[in-house]
């Protein structure tokens, strides 16, 4: 499976363009995406998360055109956001667990066991009868990630994932994620170059909508 961007342009109302021709290839596996602040990597992501229309250009998964078959493309997607609006007063453990009836998981008892091993793959089980309201930044980015694997995706999108957190809470989030991108196209957004160096197979830089370099990130950064 490869998500393939071709010649993808994007002018927002007041003239700035955000995105001009952006061509890229991203395989399976945790592909990088690098850039300073304005350079056009939430403009992109929410494109790809199919929350945003571009101007010209197409992106494909697979064979699912995905500004098109938007509906396709959702029930395979995972998005972590930058900020989660979760709802504070409900625990993860219904949160999750009406998620998954909203997935269509109707059968009750199989419905317990795939949220109590989601709860477990990201080391929130202990934690599960606590409101999302008192969850520290870590909590937060993993149990979207939870939330993200009710769908088993094929395509995860995570944009500035570590923002806020500590060294420990940074590793065991980029553990989930290396663990996911063995099958799915994982596209994280980043501002450190060595959180790309670290995790990813390829990687691209933006800078004013534009690419500026692509490739396997230790030989792409040192060409810089
Ligand atoms: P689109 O072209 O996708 O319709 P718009 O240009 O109409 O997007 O802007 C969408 C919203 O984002 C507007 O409410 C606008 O005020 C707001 N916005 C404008 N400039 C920025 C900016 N630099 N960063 C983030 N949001 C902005
Ligand atoms: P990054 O995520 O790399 O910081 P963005 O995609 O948020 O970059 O922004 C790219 C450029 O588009 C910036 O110049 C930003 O100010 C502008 N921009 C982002 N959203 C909007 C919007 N809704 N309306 C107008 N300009 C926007």
């Amino acid at each position: 499976m490869e998500l393939v961007i071709n010649n993808l342009s994007k002018t927002y109302a007041n003239g700035t363009k955000a995105l001009q021709n952006i061509t890229l290839n991203i395989p399976t596996g945790m592909f990088g995406l690098l850039g300073p602040n304005g350079a056009g990597k939430s403009t992109l992501m929410r494109t790809i998360a199919t929350l945003q229309d571009a101007d010209e250009g197409s992106i494909t998964l697979g064979n699912t055109d995905l500004l098109k078959q938007k509906d396709e493309i959702r029930k395979v997607l995972g998005y972590l956001p930058q900020e989660f609006s979760l709802y504070p007063k409900v625990s993860a453990e219904f949160l999750l667990n009406h998620l998954a009836v909203l997935k269509g998981l109707s059968n009750k008892k199989q419905r317990k066991e795939v949220v109590e091993a989601l709860l477990h793959k990201t080391n929130l089980y202990n934690h599960r009868k606590k409101n999302l309201g008192g969850f520290s930044g870590g909590m937060k980015q993993r149990f979207g990630i939870a939330q993200a694997l009710l769908s088993n995706p094929k395509l995860i999108i995570v944009d500035e994932p570590t923002a806020g957190l500590d060294p420990a809470e940074r590793n065991r989030f980029y553990n989930l994620l290396s663990e996911l991108g063995e099958n799915t196209v994982v596209i994280l957004s980043t501002h450190i170059v060595e959180d790309v160096k670290e995790l990813c197979t390829n990687m691209a830089i933006i800078n004013q909508g534009q690419v500026l370099l692509k490739g396997n990130p230790i030989q792409a950064i040192e060409e810089l």
